[in-house]
């Protein structure tokens, strides 16, 4: 198993030891991490499937899992009629959850965490600001959120 990562280390978004951590047991079980290379295109040949990094050797495997993220879709929504631009990565809310005159946006097309419970957090917020009721700005220095991963059940034969 090889895992090629974009970002100079796994888990990029975490704290550097949980990267190492994860990549030290994924060569423990015999795999290989090639962490800043970027994939760059794949194909599908007889051997395999062949990927092509923006550095180093292409990789050949017989199967190809693709994790590389999602993003909000925002084309099509008509947002260019409200003064909001539709090739942008997310929606640009205030503190209120408010993007235009009348429009409020909550959820993964804010680009904010992209977890369930922020969404939950953001439409309380957008719902009181539509209501008129009084309340708190977006706060989002207290953010949980988990790194689901079982390093090590190969090796413990899990
Ligand atoms: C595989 C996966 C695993 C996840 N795991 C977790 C997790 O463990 N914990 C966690 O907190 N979060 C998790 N998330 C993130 C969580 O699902 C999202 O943060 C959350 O659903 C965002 O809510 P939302 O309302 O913004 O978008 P969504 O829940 O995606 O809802 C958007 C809705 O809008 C609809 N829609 C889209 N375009 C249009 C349109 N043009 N007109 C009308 N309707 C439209 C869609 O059909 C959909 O029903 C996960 C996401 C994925 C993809």
């Amino acid at each position: 198993m090889t895992v090629v990562e974009a970002m100079g280390r796994l888990l990029p978004a975490e704290e550097p030891e949980a990267g190492a951590l994860l990549a030290d047991v994924l060569r423990a079980e015999g795999g290989t991490v090639r962490t800043g290379a970027r994939a760059t295109g794949v194909r599908h040949r007889e051997d395999g499937f062949r990927l092509t990094p923006d550095a180093g050797e292409e990789i050949t495997r017989q199967r190809l899992l693709r994790a590389t993220g999602r993003r909000a879709r925002l084309a099509g929504l008509g947002l260019e009629t409200v003064g909001l631009d539709p090739e942008a990565r997310a929606v640009d809310v205030d503190g209120r959850m408010r993007a235009a005159d009348g429009v409020w946006g909550v959820g993964a097309l804010t680009g904010r965490g992209l977890f369930t419970h922020v969404a939950m957090y953001q439409a309380e917020i957008a719902v009181r600001d539509i209501l008129d009721a009084p309340g708190s700005k977006t706060d989002y220095c207290a953010l949980p959120r988990v790194t689901f991963t079982r390093p090590g059940s190969r090796l413990r034969g899990a």
